[in-house]
């Protein structure tokens, strides 16, 4: 079908993905960029960083009155973390099924949870749920001067352009 190839809304789509305090720790690093990587995905921000509370409390801050709350405050500043943002067609939902269900034990193998991880309160990654929840976060990791706009050679091999 002609029109749906060549509907390229979405191609722009931006999410957060953060590599949490664990999984630099265990050297997950390059493991988990190499999986965005090699989907297709384009990475257009990337930082190593000591997240503050403060930045934490605004990124997770639907969470705030969950019991768990303190203690997630505490894992996600044990160490530095890695934000990357992604972009492509539907990264926002695609990364979701890629990263797997938050909870570890129900993650299915094949997902960077379900491969990486067994508890819910070390479980390695982040990564936006939303298309909108992904620009609130992006803004609140990153500066835009610190996002790259560029074109990869091989879009063609990769969109269907
Ligand atoms: P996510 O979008 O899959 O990361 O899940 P949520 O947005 O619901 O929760 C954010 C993060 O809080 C999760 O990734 C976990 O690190 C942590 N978390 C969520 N639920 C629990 C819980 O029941 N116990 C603990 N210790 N941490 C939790
Ligand atoms: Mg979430």
């Amino acid at each position: 079908n002609l029109s749906s190839d060549t509907d390229f809304s979405g191609i722009k789509e931006r999410t957060l993905i953060a590599v949490k305090p664990d999984a630099v720790q265990r050297r997950l690093v390059g493991e988990i960029i190499k999986r965005f990587e090699q989907r297709g995905f384009q990475l257009v921000g990337l930082k190593m960083l000591q997240a503050s509370d403060k930045l934490l409390s605004q990124h997770y801050v639907s969470l705030q009155r969950k019991a768990f709350y303190s203690s997630l405050l505490y894992y996600m500043t044990s160490g530095p973390v890695v934000a990357m943002v992604w972009e492509g067609p539907n990264v926002v939902r695609s990364s979701r099924l890629m990263v797997g269900d938050t909870d570890p034990a129900t993650a299915a193998p094949g997902t960077i949870r379900g491969d990486y991880c067994l508890h819910i309160s070390r479980n390695v990654v982040h990564a936006s749920d939303s298309v909108e929840g992904a620009q609130r976060e992006i803004s609140l990791w990153f500066h835009p001067s610190e996002l790259v706009d560029w074109d990869v050679c091989d879009q063609k091999n990769i969109y269907h352009l």
